[in-house]
């Protein structure tokens, strides 16, 4: 077994989008435009309603996935094809937006405080263009493996001690966990070799052979190997473990669009102006 090390340590961006939702972005930055197939990393939290009230009003988004995982606080969202919904402590949800969506994701004023992420992942070439799909999973309904020495780990995707995660059936064939580590505990994950992996540390500090302590919040790129081996400093640590399979194909980024060529991109503004973006 190979043990995968820190490649590249990044320290998250404080960055507004929408209609000025103040958040730290790591993947989608100046300094790390994707990490294939990952195409963006946003975490939002606040205590301040201000810093996330105005949300994110009516937008289109075509060639990707969009995954939005909470910790705390609500999100409602709704779409052209007529979904709607809340996603709620402990939720995920999955968006593939294939051929495209137009939605709005509006965070809610809740009791404490809004917490969560979202990230993308890009489509091949072969789905840019496939049917939009949810998988909208409730909180209860994410495995949760407990570990001998207290480690928690929320599987969303993916698969731990033989425990598959709530989200299936995902091209990318991805990898994610919401890990909780107690004070000086370890963990231990095999992550398939050639996937890209990734850490985003969120509570407490980590060390990942012979790193050093990496304080939260942090991004830390993961080089290649079979195997994950994450410790907590002197206090618990959480963290999200995330892996994908990278694409290696061509890519043009347009804000919410992820095509593969500059005319799919013109295609898709040239079918927002025309009304005939949603293919139903
Ligand atoms: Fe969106």
């Amino acid at each position: 077994m190979k043990e995968r090390t820190v490649m590249k340590v990044v320290t998250p961006m404080a960055a507004s989008d929408g209609a000025g939702v103040r958040l730290k972005r790591s993947i989608g930055t100046p300094t790390l435009d994707h990490l294939d197939p990952f195409f963006l990393l946003d975490h939002f939290g606040s205590e301040n309603a201000a810093d996330y009230i105005a949300g994110f009003p009516m937008h289109p988004h075509r060639g990707i996935e969009t995954i939005t995982y909470m910790l705390d606080g609500s999100v409602a969202h709704r779409d052209s094809l007529g979904n709607s919904g809340v996603i709620g402590a402990g939720d995920v949800q999955w968006m593939t937006a294939g051929s495209g969506i137009l939605h709005e994701e509006m965070p809610k004023v809740g009791p404490k405080r809004l917490d969560g992420f979202q990230i993308w992942v890009n489509l091949p070439a072969k789905l840019k263009m496939t049917k939009p799909r949810y998988q909208d999973v409730p909180s209860a309904r994410i495995p949760e493996v407990t570990r001998p020495d207290g480690t928690r780990i929320r599987v969303v995707a993916g698969d731990v001690d033989g425990v598959a995660g709530a989200v299936r059936e995902i091209y990318a064939d991805p990898t994610y966990l919401d890990v909780a580590l107690p004070a000086g505990g370890t963990f231990e994950q095999p992550v398939p070799a050639g996937h890209t992996a990734l850490l985003y540390v969120f509570q407490g500090d980590i060390e990942v052979g012979g790193s050093g302590a990496i304080p939260s919040p942090r991004l830390v790129i993961l080089s290649d190997g079979d195997v994950a081996r994450v410790h907590a400093g002197s206090a618990p640590a959480r963290f999200l473990l995330l892996s994908a399979q990278p694409l290696a194909e061509p890519f043009v980024r347009w804000g919410p669009f992820v095509m593969n060529t500059q005319d799919e991109v013109a295609v898709a503004l040239k079918e927002l102006r025309d009304g005939t973006f949603i293919k139903g």
